[in-house]
């Protein structure tokens, strides 16, 4: 097997919020061990369930802005109110090491990644319908009422967006999707533009 050496993909994930994608980007880290998640900061307040530096780094507005401030972020947005951040420095350290990182995060921030990282492999990811959103919204009784309607009222935005990003999956049945992410990754890594000249310059000896 060559050794590759290839710079780590960049991976954006972004779905109407309840689409299911933290359900596909945890089943993806635990079935793929090349590939990690990107934790994210946020201001907003921990669910039940979540666990500090797995789901996010829950932190204060103060602090946030402090961070802004220093650059520690490779993009950050508003999003149903609270702030989300993409820490810098672990994703540039997993860039430079070759591991694949994968990136939840909502559509102004996936294109902000883009335009910073034009190889960035673009993935949204939607419910089969409007309808069956808001059931996988409130079946999560994660959210109240009130933020569930903005939720839905944001994923009518955010769906305007999709023609911005390369790849569209149906997240109907979870072992369908997850087949079809894995197909893109595998594509992805075949693709001549993510292979380092000294791979192509081997198949020649
Ligand atoms: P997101 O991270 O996009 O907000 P989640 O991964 O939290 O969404 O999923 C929202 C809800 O829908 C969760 O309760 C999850 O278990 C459920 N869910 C995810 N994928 C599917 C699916 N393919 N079919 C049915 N329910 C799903
Ligand atoms: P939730 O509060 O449901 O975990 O996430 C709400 C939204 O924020 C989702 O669309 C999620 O993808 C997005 N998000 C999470 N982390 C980040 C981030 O670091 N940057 C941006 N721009 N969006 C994020």
């Amino acid at each position: 097997m060559m050794r590759m050496n290839r710079r780590g993909l960049v991976i954006v994930i972004s779905a109407p919020s309840g689409a299911g994608k933290s359900t596909l980007c945890g089943r993806l880290v635990r079935k793929l061990p090349h590939i990690v998640n990107s934790i994210s900061c946020t201001t907003r307040p921990m669910r039940p369930g979540e666990i500090e530096g797995r789901h996010y780094f829950f932190v204060s507005e103060e602090k946030f802005k402090a961070m802004i401030k220093k650059g520690e972020f490779v993009e950050w947005a508003n999003v149903h109110g609270h702030l989300y951040g993409t820490p810098r420095k672990y994703l540039e350290k997993n860039i430079r090491s070759g591991i694949d990182t994968l990136l939840n995060i909502d559509v102004q921030g996936g294109l902000s990644i883009r335009a910073m990282f034009p190889d960035a492999v673009m993935i949204f990811v939607m419910a089969p319908s409007m309808k069956e959103l808001e059931r996988r919204l409130r079946g999560r009784k994660q959210d109240t009422d009130r933020e569930i309607r903005k939720r839905l009222a944001n994923a009518r935005t955010e769906i305007r967006s999709l023609k911005r990003y390369e790849y569209l999956i149906i997240n109907d049945r979870i072992p369908a999707a997850m087949r079809e992410l894995e197909a893109i990754l595998t594509a992805e890594h075949r693709k001549l533009a993510h292979l380092p000249n000294r791979y192509v310059q081997q198949i020649m000896t």
